[in-house]
């Protein structure tokens, strides 16, 4: 802070420096616990899971129905903890900097068409319509394919999560100097503006008992990708009953 005369004139500068240390040890010991935990809880579940898997192929013998009803239900919840777990470790790998970005330049068409593809036929089961636009003449951008597919198939299920048989979801990228700008817009239930901010929280759900379930994980993670690629990814507009945009950037290749 500039410490300044009576005739305007600098005549010192405060710096306040503050030891960040022990806050820095504990972010660490944080991190270090959340990927033991996550470690220690990945192999009893895949055993639970392995062993419904077993049971509903009926190896073990024939199944009555409320019998395959209660083992389905105890599958689902197995896949639902295993990919909480998954996604827990992402992030905690992603924030030690141990997850390396493997970058090469490529084009932005590629990547979305390998991302819809992929999403294509979940999109047409639920009615809602998948549709890209993407300048013929965008230069490449700095990527690692298989992260940044992560990123798209974490913005487009949310975005299909959240919207309703006819609704429409866009991809479209565009210029802004050095970085390539990418939206994903739907026309879903859209977010109240007091939650914009904390909807990138880990764990952090709207409270909305009719909205699907997920475990707040989804943007956090998709936030960390675009991040440790050197871009930003933020919630660039949403309106309750009209749909959201989340829009991020990339570093262009040339
Ligand atoms: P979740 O696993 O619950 O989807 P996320 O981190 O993906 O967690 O999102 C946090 C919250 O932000 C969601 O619970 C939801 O309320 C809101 N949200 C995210 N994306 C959308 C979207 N496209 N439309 C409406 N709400 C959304």
């Amino acid at each position: 802070m500039p410490i300044v005369a009576e005739n305007k004139t600098p005549v010192g500068v405060t710096l306040v420096l503050a030891d960040v240390t022990n806050l820095r040890r504990l972010d660490e010991m944080k991190s270090g616990l959340l990927a033991v935990v996550s470690h220690e809880l990945k192999t009893p579940l895949t055993s639970i899971r392995m062993a419904t898997l077993l049971l509903l192929e009926r190896r073990i013998g024939a199944l009555v129905p409320k019998q395959i009803e209660l083992l389905e239900a105890a599958r689902d919840d197995a896949e639902r903890l295993c990919m909480i777990i998954e996604n827990l470790l992402d992030i905690g790998r992603l924030e030690s900097g141990r997850a390396m970005m493997d970058l090469k330049a490529v084009s932005v068409s590629q990547l979305v068409d390998g991302a819809t593809e992929i999403m294509a036929s979940t999109f047409r089961d639920r009615a809602v319509t998948l549709k890209t636009a993407i300048p013929s003449d965008l230069p490449k951008v700095l990527a690692d394919p298989a992260r940044i597919d992560h990123v798209f198939t974490n913005l487009l299920g949310n975005a299909l999560k959240f919207s309703g048989p006819g609704g429409v979801v866009t991809v479209s990228a565009s210029r802004n100097q050095g970085e390539i700008l990418i939206y994903v817009e739907d026309t879903g239930i859209g977010i109240p503006e007091s939650f914009h901010e904390q909807i990138f929280d880990r764990f952090f759900r709207v409270p909305n008992p009719e909205a699907p379930s997920g475990a707040g994980l989804v943007l956090a993670i998709a936030r960390e990708i675009v991040e440790a690629h050197g871009g930003r990814l933020w919630l660039e507009r949403s309106v309750e009953g009209v749909g959201s945009t989340f829009a991020f950037t990339l570093q262009a290749a040339t």
